[in-house]
């Protein structure tokens, strides 16, 4: 494999030209902080591009303040009032769920408090949860701080599933369950591993998590707008996620969650309530009891951020435009390009952690520098003089992600090119 791939940059430019989603780039603003006339981001994974869309649909909504007051909520067709309902359609698209079991909300880490607080229900012996061992640090202290919410302890009732050869499998998780019979009562798993790029086998692990009697969820931060996702398929009980990664919704973009249609109409889940989810027709009288909207709506708590969602809207309809099938085809060409470069071109100095199988990856590689911790800060500044700007984990984990949106295969070859020189030098 190594042997046949082209590393010339004629190569890269040929699959550009033959790239029938190049027009998407220039829906984006390029980061020309670098120096150079447009940066080779390969960062999406950790913010993704601003859409040029995105200042006009702000700006829109800015129009409309200034105009308008507080009559802006009831705006003919799209005032603030049903802001929110607009995402629901796409987002479930790009989840493989219903419309209704889907919302644009909140925060990720304030998402998973509100999922936890209705869905780890613990009961007698069965009051632990799992995580992975290398999990995102906020998903722990989430589910450690629930733990100890509850009035269990954050250490002993918190079980973390270490990852096989590296990898996390159905097989580990289904072994770690085996070991704590009738304890276990949530599992939180990535969809994508933050760190290794790792796409997690979804639809196996809920099965597996469902047979030994616990409710699962999924935090899907680097698998929304990375993979196709299928949530229909897999089941989990819900799932939730940010919108300023492959999305590009912005800096602190509205999150959302998934609540399963089987639990939708569950009168006896615990919620915590707020006036935004309550029955719409009711929302401004005072006194009634809680009506919830008969969607993931009724886990609405406020009404949101009307500024911070306005740029999802541009985000999500490039997605539609482009297409899921063509993005995630995309994304396997320019991994697979970005892998066979790096192996080509520095593959002795460099270990790759993210799974080589397609199917078991998105669009990240995770690079672990042979004898580098000490040179790895070096390395990413020469990366950046080069106009490549990549993510750093230290001590000495480097994270490129080729977008399929907004990147190309010359952003790929610089990155793959600048690396190698910046580990000669
Ligand atoms: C990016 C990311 C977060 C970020 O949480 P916020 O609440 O949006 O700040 C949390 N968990 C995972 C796994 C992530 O990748």
């Amino acid at each position: 494999m190594t042997s046949t791939v082209d590393i010339g940059l004629d190569y890269a430019k040929a699959r550009d030209d033959a790239d029938e989603l190049a027009r998407f780039r220039h829906e984006f603003d390029l980061p020309r902080h670098t120096g150079r006339e447009a940066g080779h981001y390969l960062c999406g994974h950790s913010l993704g591009l601003m859409p040029r869309q995105a200042r006009t649909l702000v700006a829109r909504e800015l129009d409309r303040w200034a105009t308008l007051g507080v009559e802006g909520h009831f705006d003919t067709g799209d005032g603030w009032f049903a802001f929110h309902e607009r995402f629901a359609a796409p987002l479930a698209r790009i989840l493989g769920a219903d419309s209704r079991e889907v919302v644009a909300m909140n925060s990720l880490t304030v998402n998973l408090h509100l999922m936890l607080a209705s869905f780890y229900a613990p009961a007698g012996d069965r009051r632990r949860i799992l995580i992975e061992q290398e999990a995102f640090p906020s998903d722990r202290y989430a589910v450690q701080s629930q733990l100890a919410f509850h009035g269990f302890d954050p250490h002993e009732d918190l079980i973390q599933l270490q990852a096989r050869s590296g990898r996390l499998s159905a097989d580990a998780l289904d072994a770690a369950l085996a070991t704590q019979p009738g304890r276990v009562a949530l599992v939180l798993l990535p969809g994508v591993q933050y760190l290794t790029g790792e796409a997690v086998d979804m639809q196996a692990c809920a099965s597996v998590a469902r047979r030994h009697g616990c409710r699962v969820g999924f935090d899907l931060a680097h698998a929304i707008g990375n993979l196709e996702l299928d949530l229909r398929a897999s089941d989990p009980d819900f799932a939730v996620w940010c919108s300023y990664k492959y999305l590009n919704g912005g800096p602190g973009a509205i999150g959302g969650c998934f609540v399963n249609q089987r639990c939708l109409g569950d009168t006896k889940l615990p919620r915590l309530e707020g006036w935004w989810g309550h029955d719409k027709q009711g929302r401004f009288e005072p006194k009634t009891d809680f009506i919830p909207i008969d969607s993931a709506e009724a886990w609405q708590l406020s009404n949101p951020p009307i500024l911070a969602m306005a740029p999802l809207e541009a985000a999500l309809g490039l997605f539609g435009a482009a297409g899921l099938k063509p993005l995630r085809n995309k994304s396997i060409a320019l991994t697979a390009y970005l892998e066979s470069l790096l192996t080509a071109l520095c593959g002795d100095q460099i270990e790759l952690l993210t799974p080589p199988d397609p199917s078991a990856r998105g669009a990240q590689l995770s690079v672990k520098l042979r004898r580098g911790a000490e040179r790895t800060a070096a390395v990413v500044n020469r990366l950046r003089a080069a106009g490549v700007v990549v993510d750093w984990r230290s001590p000495d984990i480097l994270r490129l992600a080729p977008v399929p949106l907004y990147n190309n295969f010359v952003d790929v070859h610089a990155a793959a090119t600048a690396l190698a020189a910046a580990l000669r030098a």
